[in-house]
């Protein structure tokens, strides 16, 4: 195993002044890979999870298993980090049937190796690998009948539950056991699930999380979280898996249980900042979607102005929108140095500043002027204003913000750090307040229906710009603790 320092790893805590941290974080990414011809699975889940990345960053880990072998290996740390040539190749087994892999973005503070996933079990199923994205709204008050019942859970995670779920349904087979288990858990989930000989995969009623299938060439069956990672393996889409079906793939093929009935609801967010931009999701480009949303800001929140600039990189797509349908010219306002990576935590204001500067540098093309620009979001609001006063040091005349996402005045319970409520800072201030507050000469953010004209398809959740909440909320009690834990 490689050592890794855990303390260079994790900051001691949050800096809100962190560009990345000012920002919703997405909780996981899942992947999993079933080959009905044995190979070296290993190696391919690497390559699954590591474009992954941009949905979790720090903890990565993986399960490969063949008739005889079941190998487990995750840590703290980037895919690069936690899974060297060495480990590779120890995972590399030639004769592998089926491995699944994870990576975890969470919060400050949990202890992050000990909840690392794929989680295992042992039961009369055999060993089983589990690993999820997004959270079970219920998961506390199952967990605590659990706990009266006298069953031990090693984690504070939520996986393990459901893991322990399934074990406990020891007449039943897996695929009946799991898709007992989707029908007790609520909220917003999407599953890998493995056993020596089998790989499951399973999207919650709303389908709030995303979830894909896709095939190699060589037969084998690739279940991931986005797109991306069936390009990253050489595998071609088939489809989504459908809100609440459980599927799965074994020697005879890949089988399918429409296991719950629910309203489709999937994460708006998803297309707004945390899908990859070369993804599409339940059948909408992510690229083009973020184009369209930016047009719909230029149509609600015209300005005059002379360039429109991205906060790169997740504000590219919407700017790119916002010019073309204003015909104001898209300009490279902003250079993001691609090397700045996670860095200190800033002591004060005058630190706070540089520390925007370190990762963020205004180009020569805002001076003299009067600058649109575009942001996907704004959560806590602790960096804008040190963006906004960058542009206006460099010869800006005027900055007008534009957000491609509606404010977010409440906290997500369905698998993202959107912060708790107190720190949302739309949840207590007016659209003038935050206005003031960044500095920025006016400030306007894309409504609720420009989001859904701009993704199209069915219903989506926006439960953190409504409250309206699709999959249920934790117990009230849970409420302001599941906000600050997830
Ligand atoms: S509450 Fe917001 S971030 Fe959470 S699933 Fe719904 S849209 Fe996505």
């Amino acid at each position: 195993m490689q050592k890794l320092d855990l303390l260079a790893l994790v900051p001691p805590s949050p800096d809100p002044f962190d560009l990345e941290f000012d920002k919703p974080r997405e909780e996981c990414g899942v992947f999993g890979i079933y080959s009905p011809l044995p190979q070296n699975l290993a190696w391919l889940t690497y390559l699954g999870i590591f474009s992954l990345q941009h949905r979790g960053q720090e903890a990565a880990g993986m399960c490969v298993a063949n008739d005889t072998q079941f190998l487990v290996e995750k840590d703290l740390g980037l895919v690069t980090q936690v899974f060297d040539d060495t480990m590779l190749e120890r995972l590399g087994i030639d004769d592998a049937r089926v491995a699944i892999g994870h990576v975890r973005y969470s919060t400050t503070g949990s202890n992050l190796r000990f909840n690392a996933q794929p989680m295992n079990v042992r039961s009369n199923k055999g060993i089983l690998g589990l690993a999820h994205n997004g959270n079970f709204v219920n998961a506390r008050e199952i967990r605590n009948l659990m706990l009266e019942e006298g069953t031990i859970f090693n984690t504070t995670n939520d996986t393990e539950v459901m893991l322990n779920r399934i074990a406990r349904y020891s007449r039943l087979n897996l695929v009946d056991a799991t898709s007992r288990v989707m029908l007790e858990m609520r909220g917003g989930f999407a599953v890998v699930l493995m056993s020596k000989d089998m790989l499951l995969g399973l999207r919650d009623p709303n389908g709030v999380r995303p979830l894909v299938i896709g095939q190699r060439d060589d037969g084998a069956w690739v279940f991931a979280s986005e797109p991306v990672a069936l390009k990253a393996v050489d595998a071609t889409f088939v489809r989504d898996v459908l809100p609440g079906e459980l599927v799965w793939a074994d020697k005879t093929g890949l089988h399918s249980l429409q296991v719950a009935h629910g309203q489709p609801t999937p994460c708006a967010f998803e297309w707004i900042y945390f899908a990859r931009a070369d993804s599409y999701l339940d059948g909408v480009d992510v690229h083009e979607s973020r184009i369209r949303m930016g047009e719909q800001l230029a149509l609600e929140h015209p300005v005059d102005a002379d360039i429109v600039v991205p906060v790169p990189d997740s504000g590219i797509g919407a700017a790119i929108g916002y010019a073309r349908a204003s015909g104001i010219p898209f300009d490279y306002g902003l250079h993001k140095n691609p090397y700045a990576g996670r860095s200190f935590i800033a002591p004060n204001q005058d630190a706070r500043a540089l520390k925007v500067k370190m990762k963020l540098a205004p180009t020569s093309a805002v001076r003299g002027k009067r600058v649109v620009l575009v942001d996907d979001s704004i959560v806590r609001g602790t960096t804008s204003s040190l963006i906004v006063n960058l542009l206006f040091e460099a010869g800006a005349t005027e900055v007008h913000f534009r957000v491609s996402s509606p404010p977010i005045t409440n906290p997500c319970f369905y698998g993202i750090d959107t912060a708790a409520r107190k720190e949302l800072v739309a949840s207590h201030k007016s659209l003038e307040e935050i206005r003031e507050l960044i500095g920025a000469n006016s400030l306007a953010f894309i409504s609720e229906r420009g989001i859904r004209e701009a993704v199209g398809g069915p219903g989506l959740c926006l439960a953190c710009f409504n409250g309206q909440y699709p999959a249920g909320v934790p117990l009230e009690n849970d409420v302001d603790k599941f906000a600050l834990e997830i």
